[in-house]
């Protein structure tokens, strides 16, 4: 069980929320400078197991996906409430309904065997691999520094 961090006060940064109507679930601090004003659940994350290729060492890896349950609650005697299973994707966010949340979990359900099965393929695939050859690589970056300086002498010319 969730422990129900709602704290009624009449000063807070988010007056308009109804601390009454705070559900068992909702772990906002309600009257702090961070709420936002809605009542949320705790997120269930996926985390990239690895930086993605715009990180940079040292940052961390990204969140996937994440899920929380979030109720707007913003004057409900005129505005009403609408709750959703906000979904965070890099860059976004989904706000699911319960039909729509059904269709992400069979979508994932559905892909979990592909990605099982792509895990086979890159287990077999990368068998083949072989690392790098420092000594053609110096070869190499030689030869097409050459080739960029006589491009660039005879376009100067
Ligand atoms: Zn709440």
């Amino acid at each position: 069980m969730v422990a129900n961090h709602c704290v009624p006060t009449s000063n807070s940064s988010a007056a308009y929320t109804t601390r009454d109507g705070c559900p068992w679930w909702c772990v906002t601090g309600h009257g702090s400078p961070r709420d936002p004003g809605w009542h949320e659940s705790l997120s269930a994350h996926v985390t990239a197991p690895a930086l993605s290729a715009n990180q940079c060492t040292g940052e961390r890896p990204e969140t996937l996906l994440s899920a929380t349950v979030v109720t707007l609650a913003d004057r409900p005697d005129v505005f009403g409430t609408t709750t959703r299973l906000w979904v965070d994707v890099p860059g976004d966010t989904l706000e699911l309904t319960v039909p729509e949340t059904d269709m992400l979990i069979a979508r994932l359900e559905a892909f979990l065997p592909r990605l099982r099965a792509a895990r086979q393929l890159l287990a077999s695939a990368s068998m083949d691999d072989r690392p790098e050859n420092p000594a053609a690589v110096e070869r190499y970056m030689t030869a097409l520094h050459d080739r960029i300086t006589a491009r660039t002498v005879a376009v100067a010319a």
